[in-house]
């Protein structure tokens, strides 16, 4: 059974915890909470964390009555000391109301998402990829950190990697810190650009750890005078900002997607579950791609430097870094989401375009090796993106599938949003133009 509440009281109390960060995420993928005492940790997972309902981004909550209260009820298999604040435990927290799972909380989403996987014996694991930008702060309009290096190809370049060595060595021992096991760190693209890999997890497991990797991120840019950007495009002409997702799903020990090499790369289950995602993809794109920002990134496949290595068409293609999805011995990389995507909603999404491939057994169209930044042809024969954010909207809200993984109340309280920041980013010039 689960450890009584006081003796994880205890534990925590040993190791000099005082006080609970109870955070969740909002339907933008906004991490939110607040801070408890932990003689309160028996209130946050037997009830959660209260919050005005309304107050927070997506719920669609009314302003008055029993149902305007929101609790965050905190899950103990996610309790973490915070290495960069003294005292102080993360719990991640499941959303409620009236006592009930609350049906538009994202991670809820994910839950009921896994647990469709769960009933036919799989998991699903994920390795997230988050690419972003360090930023100078107090300045108009966005400009990277480290100026002293205009590149015109700063891909892996090693003079601002070592020059942010301070911070990106800080950001890795906190996550380390935290039980993550950090593969990778790398200068990216663009000027100001880097990208963290850590080892995959089961899915939900992934999307907490990436939003703790975002608390983490920020906090050692603020101690070194920068600010952490999830800002899909930043630079008009640099690339912007993936969210790239490794994905293979298992049975117990073994993997579904693993195929005998003479088919290929992935099994028929495999290949039904990339056509699933493929044939989704123009709603997926209001879940993997969430803001009007996004749309510049989908839609440049060149910069000054080159290619961009954004999707602009929905492809897939051994080992092509150029496709939307790329596939790999076992598995394959979805590169449609970005550095603003809320990763509880892309995988909800993600599994569920999946298991409809799957379920209605879909063959993927064939397999795309041509630079599609660079063959104009071969990207006109695969079908488009929607071109902007109320395109996207739109077809999420067009999609059966996906409405039924979100709920009702999520999928049209997100393309509202969605909406409306659409129109307000016609009314503006964006920023990357000022
Ligand atoms: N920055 C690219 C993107 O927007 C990806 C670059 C890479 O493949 O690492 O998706
Ligand atoms: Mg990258
Ligand atoms: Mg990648």
């Amino acid at each position: 059974g689960q450890p009584a509440v006081s003796s994880i009281a205890e534990s925590l109390a040993e190791q000099g915890i005082h006080t609970l960060l109870v955070q969740f995420t909002d339907l933008m993928g906004e991490a939110k909470g607040k801070l408890v005492p932990l003689h309160q940790l028996g209130t946050v997972l037997r009830n959660g964390a209260g919050f005005a309902g309304p107050s927070i981004v997506g719920t669609g909550l009314p302003r008055t009555g029993p149902r305007s209260e929101y609790y965050a009820r905190g899950d103990a298999t996610t309790l973490q000391p915070l290495p960069w604040l003294a005292g102080v435990a993360r719990i991640v927290g499941d959303g409620f109301v009236d006592a009930e799972p609350f049906d538009a909380c994202p991670r809820q989403i994910l839950r009921r998402a896994t647990a469709r996987l769960a009933d036919r014996g799989w998991t699903l694991q994920v390795g997230i990829e988050p690419e972003f930008f360090l930023l100078q702060p107090g300045m108009e309009g966005l400009v990277p950190f480290d100026e002293r290096d205009r590149l015109a190809k700063p891909s892996y370049d090693l003079h601002s990697l070592l020059r942010q060595w301070p911070l990106l060595h800080t950001l890795r021992e906190w996550l380390e810190a935290c039980g993550l096991t950090v593969l990778q760190i790398d200068h990216e693209d663009a000027n100001g650009q880097y990208e963290i890999n850590f080892l995959h997890a089961e899915a939900l497991v992934s999307a907490d750890r990436l939003m703790l990797f975002k608390l983490a991120a920020h906090a050692a840019a603020e101690r070194h005078g920068a600010v952490f950007s999830t800002h899909p495009k930043p630079l008009a002409d640099q690339p912007g900002s993936g969210l790239h997702f490794h994905v293979s799903l298992w049975q117990g020990e073994q993997p579904v997607f693993d195929a005998v090499p003479s088919e290929g790369e992935l099994s028929a289950l495999g290949r039904h579950f990339v056509a699933g995602v493929l044939a989704h993809t123009p709603g997926l794109c209001a879940l993997a791609a969430p803001i009007a920002a996004s749309y510049v990134r989908l839609g440049a496949t060149h910069s000054q430097s080159g290619s961009t290595w954004a999707p602009s068409v929905a492809a897939h293609g051994p080992n092509n870094r150029t496709a939307l999805v790329r596939t790999l011995m076992g598995r394959f990389e979805w590169r449609l989401p970005d550095a603003a995507a809320n990763p509880y909603l892309a995988l909800a999404g993600l599994i569920a375009a999946g298991l409809d491939g799957i379920d209605r057994a879909l063959e993927p169209p064939p397999a795309c090796a041509a630079d599609l930044a660079e063959n104009a042809l071969a990207a006109a024969s695969a079908p488009p993106l929607p071109s902007d954010l109320r395109a996207a909207a739109q077809a999420l809200l067009a999609d059966p599938v996906l409405c039924a993984a979100l709920g009702d109340t999520a999928a049209e309280q997100l393309a509202a949003l969605q909406l409306a920041e659409y129109a307000a980013s016609r009314r503006t010039v964006p920023q990357h133009e000022a």
